[in-house]
C-alpha cells in the first residue's frame, strides 16, 4: 500500500513517524514545500529574542525521517489531485512528476488570514506564519536600527509577536480592532492584565482601532486610523486560514476547512485530512499542537487497523507566550 502525506507540520510528521512503526511494509511518502526540516511553529513567535532560532527551531531533519524509510520529497509542491486516477501532480525545481496513491492524507495546514480591507496593501506588510516568514522578518530587522513596528491584530499571535519584539528591544505599537486583547481566548479581567504586561514591556497598545488604509509615501509605512501613524515595518496577525485549495480543486467538500467525518475521512474514502486544515462534523478546526498530534497518532493507529473507535478531541488548553504574562483564569479554546 502506498500512503502519501502532504505537509510536514506536526500533523504530517507525527502521522508518518507513528505509521512507520505500525505498518512495516507500507510505502510512505511525505511531500512538503519546506526545505529546512520539521520545525516548531509555536516557537516562531519567540523568533526575535533567540539568536540561534533558525537552528534551534528545527525539531527533526528530513534526513532523519528518511533514515526510517520514509520517502521525503522536500522543496516539492503538490499542485493537483486526481481522485479518479488516484494520482498527484508534484512540482520540484520546475519538473513535474505524477505519483500514485492508495491512501492520501492532506495535512497542508494554514496560512495567515489577511482581512479583505488589507489585501490591496499586501506589499506593505509582513506575516509570521512559517519559518520562511521568520527568516524574512529577521533579515528586515537586521537592516533597521531600533525599528518601530506596527502589529495589526491583538489576538494570540499578535500579542506574542509584539511582546517578543519589545523584549528584544524594538519599539512596538499594537493595533486591535476590539475593545480588549485576546477577547476570544481570555476573560476581560485577564485582557486588562495582558495590556498592562505589554505596556510595561514598552508596547503601545491601541484598542478600538479601525484601520482605513496603509500607504508608503516615502521611506516609512503610514497606517491611517482616525489619525496617521508612521512605522518602519508592519506585521498583520489576524488569525489563520486553512489551505484548502487542493481539496477544492479535487471537488471535496469544504467549509472553513476540509470537511471530514469523525474518522478524519473526507467524502472520498481514500482521502483523509488532519491538522489546521481539517474541519470536524461539529464545525470545529482543532488548530493547536496537542489535538493535532492526537489526530495524527489516532489516524496512524486507525489505518493500521488498530483503532476502530472514531477520533475524539482530548482535553487541552493553550497559553499565550507573552513574556511575563500568566492568565488568572482558564483560556477558552
Ligand atoms: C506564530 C505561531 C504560534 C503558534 N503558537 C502555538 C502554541 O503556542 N500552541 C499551540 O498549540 N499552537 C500554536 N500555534 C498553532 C500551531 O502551530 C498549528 O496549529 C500547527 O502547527 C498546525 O500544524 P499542521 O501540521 O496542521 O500545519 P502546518 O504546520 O501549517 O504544516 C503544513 C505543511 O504543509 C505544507 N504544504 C502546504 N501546502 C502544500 C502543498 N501544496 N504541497 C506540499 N506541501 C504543502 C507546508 O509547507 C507545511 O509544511 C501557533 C501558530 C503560529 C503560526
Amino acid at each position: 500500500m502506498h500512503v502519501i502525506i502532504i505537509g510536514s507540520g506536526v500533523a504530517g510528521v507525527s502521522f508518518v513517524e507513528k505509521y512507520r512503526t505500525l505498518a512495516k511494509d507500507a510505502d510512505i511518502t511525505l511531500i512538503t514545500k519546506e526545505n529546512d526540516g520539521y520545525y516548531s511553529r509555536p516557537l516562531l513567535s519567540r523568533g526575535f529574542t533567540k539568536d540561534d532560532i533558525e537552528h534551534s527551531i528545527i525539531l527533526k531533519t528530513f534526513d532523519k525521517l528518511r533514515d526510517s524509510q520514509i520517502n521525503v520529497l522536500s522543496d516539492t509542491e503538490v499542485t493537483h489531485i486526481s481522485r479518479t486516477r488516484k494520482t498527484l501532480t508534484v512540482r520540484h525545481a520546475e519538473q513535474e512528476q505524477i505519483l500514485n496513491y492508495d491512501k492520501l492524507i492532506i495535512a497542508t495546514g494554514s496560512k495567515a488570514f489577511i482581512p479583505p480591507p488589507y489585501r490591496p496593501f499586501n506589499e506593505l506588510f509582513f506575516c509570521l506564519n512559517s519559518l520562511t516568514d521568520l527568516k524574512t522578518l529577521r533579515r528586515v530587522r537586521a537592516t533597521l536600527p531600533k525599528p518601530h513596528w506596527a502589529i495589526i491584530g491583538g489576538g494570540l499571535i499578535g500579542c506574542e509577536v509584539a511582546s517578543d519584539l519589545a523584549t528584544a528591544g524594538d519599539n512596538v505599537t499594537l493595533f486591535h480592532v476590539m475593545d480588549r486583547l485576546m477577547e476570544r481566548q481570555i476573560v476581560p479581567e485577564d485582557s486588562v492584565l495582558l495590556k498592562q504586561v505589554l505596556e510595561n514591556s514598552g508596547v503601545t497598545v491601541l484598542l478600538n482601532q479601525a484601520i482605513s488604509s496603509l500607504s508608503k509615501p516615502e521611506e516609512k509605512i503610514c497606517i491611517t486610523t482616525d489619525t496617521a501613524h508612521e512605522f518602519d515595518a508592519v506585521i498583520v496577525a489576524c488569525g489563520f486560514q486553512p489551505r484548502t485549495e487542493l481539496a477544492t480543486q479535487a471537488g471535496l467538500a469544504i467549509g472553513r476547512g476540509i470537511k471530514v467525518n469523525d474518522y478524519l475521512q473526507t467524502e472520498d474514502e481514500s482521502i483523509y485530512a488532519l491538522g489546521d486544515v481539517a474541519e470536524l462534523p461539529n464545525g470545529k478546526l482543532y488548530a493547536f499542537i496537542l489535538p493535532i498530534r492526537s489526530q495524527a497518532l489516532w489516524l496512524a493507529n486507525h489505518l493500521a487497523g488498530q483503532e476502530p473507535q472514531s477520533w475524539s478531541p482530548p482535553v487541552f488548553t493553550t497559553k499565550a507566550k507573552v513574556h511575563g504574562f500568566e492568565a488568572a483564569h482558564p483560556y477558552q479554546v
